[in-house]
């Protein structure tokens, strides 16, 4: 327990008791702030991650097309701008093997 609600560091309340909305501009998509809408592995970001979140509609997860006309296993949830850095990165299965 704790998690419930946290700050981010950006400043703003995270957490799955928070009531948020999509950080996508146009979309007002109910969520809350918990892993489940996370773009990254944890609040804070991650190579592949900005620490957004984002309803499900707006967040990639699994078998993802690559860019090179393949289909890689993606590390976490990602939202569109974080997929095309990881496409440009080669979809690597597991960030952390990357500098
Ligand atoms: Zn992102
Ligand atoms: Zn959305």
């Amino acid at each position: 327990m704790g998690y419930a609600s946290y700050t981010l560091p950006d400043g703003r309340e995270g957490g799955y008791a928070v009531d948020a909305e999509c950080d996508l501009d146009d979309c007002t998509a109910d969520i809350d702030r918990g892993l489940g809408y996370l773009c990254g592995q944890n609040p804070g970001g991650h190579p592949f991650g900005c620490g957004g979140y984002f309803c499900s509609e707006h967040l990639w997860l699994g078998n993802v097309d690559d860019g090179n006309g393949g289909v890689r296993w993606s590390p976490h949830y990602m939202c569109e701008p974080c997929v095309d850095k990881w496409r440009a990165a080669g979809g690597p299965e597991d960030p952390d093997d990357i500098d």
